[in-house]
């Protein structure tokens, strides 16, 4: 019988809320997702610079200190300076938070990016520079980052973030597990070595998928569109069918030695906890 891998990590985004409801929800979710004993929860940042630090890095130290679980911060390189960055990482260093994910962020109309980092390159090897124990990862895109104009050059860019110090890398959400396998393959070819965390998205409502497949670089395979299709008027069955894709996917990934499992939770416990029923057994 084939060994079963038991070196996967488990790991749950969520993001700042924006009204007092959810921040009170995301606290009830964020005692529940604590039981589940993530080896890490990573705290989303605003596009543009409002409110980041307030919001991003107050959320994390809620998540580091109160909860002891393990925080990472995103950071937007596109709307940081290196003042502030420097300011930032000597507060999250008091703090005993060392893991960051840098990014470049999406550049938004009507707001203007600061001009230090011009690609989450840049301010990776910043941190690097200033924190030299600090863990930083970066993003990655199985399916290609939308802007690249091909997968080579992308793969290029990536090799040089991972030069520049990225420990780690976090994928962009994913439904078709063959293109992370692929995707791996390319890294290792270019001598990418960190490890790779997959980052699974599990769909839920029509919604979702919709907003997915209007907004997104990941496509979704036939076997998603047609339950899509055949639970088109019934959301509790897409639900469960969602839950249950998701499922499929992360035992598939982690059977064949994925280095973890990243969950965006969209701040719901429900969905994590369902998860983390169905899969524990396959974490470390
Ligand atoms: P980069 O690595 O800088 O790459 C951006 C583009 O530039 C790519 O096309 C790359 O190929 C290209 N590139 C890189 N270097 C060079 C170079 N030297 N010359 C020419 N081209 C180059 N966004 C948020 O705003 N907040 C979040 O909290 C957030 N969390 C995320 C979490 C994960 C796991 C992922 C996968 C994405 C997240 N994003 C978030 C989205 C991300 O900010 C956007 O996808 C953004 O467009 C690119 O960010 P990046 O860090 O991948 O950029």
């Amino acid at each position: 019988m084939a060994e079963t891998n038991t070196g996967s990590t488990l790991s749950f985004e969520v993001f700042p809320p924006n009204s007092k409801v959810g921040i009170e929800n995301l606290t009830k979710t964020l005692d529940q997702l604590k039981e589940l004993k993530p080896s890490f929860i990573s705290v989303t940042c605003s596009n543009h610079n409002v409110d980041y630090e307030k919001n991003t890095i107050d959320l994390a130290k809620h998540v580091h200190n109160d909860l002891q679980v393990p925080a990472m911060v995103h950071m937007p390189a596109a709307y940081v300076n290196k003042k502030q960055v420097s300011r930032i990482l000597n507060e999250l260093e008091e703090l005993n938070i060392n893991q960051v994910l840098a990014l470049r962020g999406d550049i938004i109309d009507g707001h203007a990016p600061e001009n230090d980092f011009k690609y989450a390159s840049d301010l990776t090897k910043f941190i690097k520079q200033e924190k030299p124990d600090f863990e930083v990862s970066g993003a990655c895109y199985p399916e290609v980052h939308p802007e690249s104009t091909n997968r080579i050059d992308d793969i290029k860019h990536l090799k040089e973030k991972v030069d520049a110090g990225c420990d780690q890398l976090i994928t962009q959400l994913f439904y078709d597990n063959e293109q992370f396998f692929r995707f791996q393959e390319e890294c290792a070819i270019a001598d990418i070595n960190v490890p790779i965390l997959a980052g699974i998205m599990p769909i839920i409502n029509r919604k979702q998928a919709l907003h997915i497949l209007e907004n997104c670089s990941a496509h979704l395979p036939k076997k998603f569109l047609a339950i899509l299709d055949k639970y088109k008027d019934d959301p509790i069955a897409l639900r469960d069918a969602g839950l249950a894709y998701a499922i499929d996917q992360i035992v598939d990934l982690v059977t064949n030695d994925v280095a973890g499992i990243h969950i965006y939770t969209m701040n719901s416990a429900q969905t994590a906890k369902h998860i983390y029923d169905n899969t524990a057994a396959f974490f470390k």
